[in-house]
């Protein structure tokens, strides 16, 4: 029993229930403003492009939100995940901390992404949608989503940033084998596409340009088409917290507690979803977990950005939110973790962290993977560059564990595997990765161009 390294739920232990962290939340939440008359959105606005039922949860009160039998059923296809002692890792370290692991790589999709795209993809089906929309970077938001769609019977159009579609066709292929239509955005597809092809033929694309094609698709579609987005808004956040309530039961089965909870933060979905139940715990019962949450030093919304509002979208077509911003023309190095360029972080989070619930540090390109590779080499799995960030505080705060003599318990979400990005493990082992600082400048000049809100915070 001491050397258990897999802590297993059954099929009857799937939880019945996403937890709503709004309920306990101290932060009331600021409004969410249109993007262009700058005043507080109204439900039509939103329902063009979500069906009512995730506008309800997006808003929603109510602490516990009952997971859909049609939901849990695909989920049973790999969940509950595995809770994983990482025990080779512990002694690789010779660290005393004990280090636990989530294991979301084992999805379909090799991520935590499809818990809300299965849960979106029900809810567009059982609100009459026909088709969803949606952007892709490196694809891994995509490909969760055509997995989904294709569980539902729904058509979906996926507007794929070009340089990626070009560049990495393998998740683009996953997605067409589940069915999905793949576009290389910009397209002539759509008015906005045309408009940037006519002025730039040869325009790469970006996942602003990406997200601007996808959301005027599904807006101007007379309500046949709907809009999915991976990550950010509440709804999403709230369908990934069954990874922590598992985690929490699983915990339970090791007969430990965790010392401090760790995820990687892109929009910060999958943070959230390990976190926010432990977060319930520290609010209401007690506990005194921290909860650590892990960006790249090239986009740190949180540890260096601005908490104020600003656009969702480069394009100025998403709703504008209060948030921890690098400003929304900010376009972060090229780093290999795509899912975590974002310019700005999920607003139930920046009040969390604002109001000292949440701690944030910035690791760097290289030290990530220099711990990604250790990683891979004491418990086999090779970490998604975006799951690698979480690996590094792992592994950092079970050092410092080390150095004071602590008996630690650290429990990290291992987001997703990294099959589809070894050539940014081929950079790394051969030298070629670049370490990026803050990019202070390039915050500097995106910083310039905020909405100018004047609403009472
Ligand atoms: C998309 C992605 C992320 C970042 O998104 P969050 O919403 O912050 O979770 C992290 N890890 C993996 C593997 C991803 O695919």
């Amino acid at each position: 029993m001491s050397e258990q390294t897999r802590f297993l739920l059954g099929e009857s232990d799937l939880p019945k229930f996403w937890y709503n962290v709004m309920a306990d939340s101290p932060v009331p939440p600021a409004p969410v403003l249109h993007p262009q008359t700058l005043e507080p959105v109204t439900p039509d606005f939103l329902s063009a492009l979500f069906p009512m039922s995730l506008i309800m949860q997006e808003v929603s009160q109510e602490r516990f939100i009952e997971i859909p039998e049609e939901v849990r059923e695909i989920y049973k296809l790999w969940r509950p995940t595995p809770l994983i002692r990482a025990r080779r890792l512990e002694k690789m370290l010779d660290t005393p901390a004990h280090i636990y692991f989530k294991n979301e790589s084992v999805s379909p999709s090799g991520s935590h992404k499809p818990n809300t795209a299965v849960a979106q993809a029900f809810y567009n089906k059982a609100a009459g949608t026909k088709a969803l929309t949606t952007e892709t970077g490196a694809g891994q938001w995509g490909s969760a989503l055509a997995l989904a769609c294709n569980f539902f019977d729904l058509d979906l159009e996926v507007y794929m940033v070009k340089v990626s579609y070009h560049q990495k066709p393998y998740r683009r292929i996953l997605m067409e084998t589940y069915g999905a239509q793949v576009f290389a955005s910009p397209t002539d597809r759509t008015q906005f596409g045309r408009s940037i092809l006519e002025r730039d033929p040869e325009n790469p694309g970006s996942l602003g340009i990406a997200i601007s094609e996808a959301v005027e698709v599904a807006a101007t579609s007379g309500g046949a088409k709907k809009y999915s987005l991976g990550s950010v808004l509440n709804h999403v956040l709230l369908h990934q917290t069954v990874i922590g309530e598992e985690a929490l039961k699983q915990m339970d089965l090791a007969g430990e507690y965790p010392d401090v909870v760790i995820g990687c933060v892109g929009g910060g979905s999958n943070f959230a979803g390990i976190a926010y139940p432990f977060l319930r715990e520290n609010l209401r019962n007690g506990q005194r977990t921290r909860l650590l949450a892990v960006e790249p030093t090239a986009a740190p919304s949180l540890t260096r950005g601005e908490y104020t509002f600003d656009y969702g979208d480069t394009a100025r077509m998403a709703p504008i939110v209060k948030m921890h911003t690098l400003g929304h023309d900010f376009v972060p190095p090229a780093i290999h973790a795509g899912g975590l360029r974002y310019h700005g972080m999920a607003p139930s989070l920046c009040a969390l962290y604002d109001a000292g619930l949440i701690e944030a540090v910035a690791v760097k390109q290289k030290a990530t993977f220099e711990a990604a590779v250790m990683f891979a080499r004491a418990e086999g799995i090779v970490p998604a560059p975006e799951s690698a960030h979480a690996v590094r505080a792992a592994i950092d705060e079970a050092l410092e564990a080390k150095e004071k003599g602590e008996r630690r318990v650290i429990l990290f979400n291992l987001s997703g595997h990294g099959h589809f990005d070894l050539s940014a493990y081929d950079a790394y082992l051969h030298g070629e990765l670049e370490d990026y600082d803050y990019p202070a400048e390039a915050v500097q000049r995106a910083m310039q161009t905020l909405p100018k809100v004047q609403v009472a915070a």
